[in-house]
């Protein structure tokens, strides 16, 4: 078993937990997950490691600093990988207040906690100490046809959910100028993979393919992501967290650049294959008005990382792609409930 006890804030979400399950799963850490269990938060996605004498749940908001300390206090962690946030764009164009209180605010209030925790630690304690503060690609704006982004790309985030990211990053790195904390920041690319909640475009294509459903492509589907496997994400946070050099910033992507159609066409060939019906899935795509500020590229140079760290990414989209099919196909009992609730509050759902 490590020595490692680490905070995971966030921890029931999509990319949080499988930052758990590979911590306490596979690597044997002890792990706190702190989550205020909003929409987005899911316990039954931490199922493979809720029996574990490793794992313990925290049903904390990280705007509530009193709660944060006491769990801080009581924990004693070594690390601490910060993923609680307000995740989906589409939510934070349509009401931005949950974005700036928890990316922005809560961001903070745990900066502070930390600092005063890291206060108490003895000199070797404080040496091993570390904060990753896990952001997007998304704080980086909008690529043309050609180049990527590096860590040392300005910041130019265009709307309300990447603005608080940025906040975020900001408030990181200004805790580390200031009061010398052990913070490192880590930007990825969009991820995927089993667990992801059922709004987001690969689920959502996945799940309404097999309903019989349209497949909604925002405009006319060339917006391009560089598309990362969860696990992938997971393991390279843990590298980050443990071997990145403080106060460094790390870009992690799977060099997997392709269009939403891309995708949606792709994920359509892959169940014409394994779940075939008299039409092919294609022809239920369709196409809705392009969602406002719509980023036309994103694309990650993630060289620093796997140069200087050695990770790498294990999947790449094609072979990531029919994993993540096959896991929807075979777990229903996950995404049956969030998906038929969200099909009764759009009233899609006949009871
Ligand atoms: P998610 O929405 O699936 O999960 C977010 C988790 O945070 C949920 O479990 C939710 O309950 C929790 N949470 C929300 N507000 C909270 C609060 N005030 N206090 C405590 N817990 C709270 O998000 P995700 O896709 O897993 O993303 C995790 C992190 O990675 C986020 O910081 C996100 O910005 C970043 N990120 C995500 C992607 C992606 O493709 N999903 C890409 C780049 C960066």
């Amino acid at each position: 078993m490590s020595e490692d006890r680490i905070i995971v804030t966030g921890g029931a979400g999509f990319i949080g937990s499988a930052v758990v399950r590979n911590l306490v799963g596979t690597l044997g850490v002890r792990t706190a997950v702190l989550d205020k269990l909003t929409y987005a938060g899911n316990l039954s996605s931490l199922k493979e490691v809720a029996d574990s004498p490793l794992y313990s749940f925290h049903k904390i908001d990280i705007c509530d600093r009193a709660e944060v300390d006491s769990l801080f206090s009581t924990f004693r962690p070594t690390g601490v990988m910060h993923l609680a946030a307000e995740s989906h764009v589409d939510r934070s164009i349509t009401g931005a207040e949950d974005f700036i209180q928890t990316n922005i605010v809560g961001t903070f209030r745990l900066l502070e906690t930390m600092r005063g925790y890291y206060d108490t630690l003895g000199a070797d304690e404080q040496a091993n100490f570390r904060f990753l503060n896990v952001s997007t690609d998304e704080v980086d704006g909008s690529l043309g046809a050609d180049g990527l982004f590096h860590e040392t790309t300005p910041y130019d985030p265009s709307s309300p959910y990447s603005a608080s990211k940025a906040s975020a990053d900001h408030l990181t790195l200004a805790w580390r100028e200031t009061y010398g904390l052990p913070t490192l920041i880590s930007n990825c690319s969009n991820n995927y993979g089993p667990y992801h909640f059922p709004e987001k475009l690969i689920p959502v294509i996945i799940l309404n393919a097999l309903d019989g459903r349209d497949l909604p492509i925002y405009g006319d589907g060339s917006n391009i992501r560089d598309w990362l496997f969860v696990d992938d994400h997971a393991k390279a946070l843990f590298t980050i967290l443990k071997t990145g050099r403080l106060g460094e910033k790390y870009n992690v992507g799977g060099r997997n650049e392709r269009t939403n159609l891309q995708v949606v066409e792709t994920i359509c060939a892959i169940l014409d294959k394994k779940r075939p019906k008299n039409r092919p899935y294609a022809d239920q795509i369709t196409y809705v008005r392009d969602r406002p500020g719509h980023d036309a590229r994103y694309a990650i140079d993630a060289t620093k990382l796997e140069d200087e760290l050695k990770w790498k990414a294990e999947e790449n989209f094609d072979t990531g792609i029919e994993k993540t099919v096959d896991w929807y196909l075979e777990n229903d009992w996950w995404w049956r409930p969030l998906h038929d609730a969200a099909m009764e509050r759009r009233g899609l759902l006949k009871k």
